[in-house]
């Protein structure tokens, strides 16, 4: 039902606009409109049955899988492959804000050595 879209679903159907770095058959790759580092781009399958990792099942494993070729890919593309940081928020409480699974690559020159949620870029 439309009232039940995620911003990632309305991204991938083209209803609101995103600077996509990469698309295939399986997921779309856009830059974070909120940056938390200075590389910070999102890997988003276009299937939209996985709202959080922990909703994923045996049927999803192909995908999840080539989510982190991707994202290898990616890094390599962005040419931060030597230094990044690849973050699924899973749960409100851990910082999830939109309920269609997404990847975070997050890459800085500096990375601070503090922990996981602690910005930096
Ligand atoms: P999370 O907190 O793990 O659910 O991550 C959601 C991410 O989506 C945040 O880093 C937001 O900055 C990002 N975000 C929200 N809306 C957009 C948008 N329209 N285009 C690109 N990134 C977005």
């Amino acid at each position: 039902m439309a009232e039940d879209k995620t911003i990632f679903a309305m991204i991938i159907d083209d209803e609101l606009p995103s600077e996509k770095l990469y698309e295939d058959d399986q997921c779309i790759v856009i830059k974070d409109i909120n940056p938390k580092a200075s590389t910070h781009v999102l890997i988003i399958p276009k299937s939209t049955e996985i709202p959080r990792l922990a909703d994923a099942n045996e049927s999803h494993q192909a995908l999840l899988g080539h989510l982190l070729l991707v994202a290898g890919e990616m890094s390599r593309r962005l040419g931060v492959d030597d230094a990044f940081r690849l973050v699924i928020n899973n749960g409100a409480d851990a910082g999830q804000t939109v309920f269609h699974l997404h990847l975070h690559i997050l890459a800085s020159k500096a990375f601070d050595e503090g922990s996981l949620g602690k910005e930096f870029g």
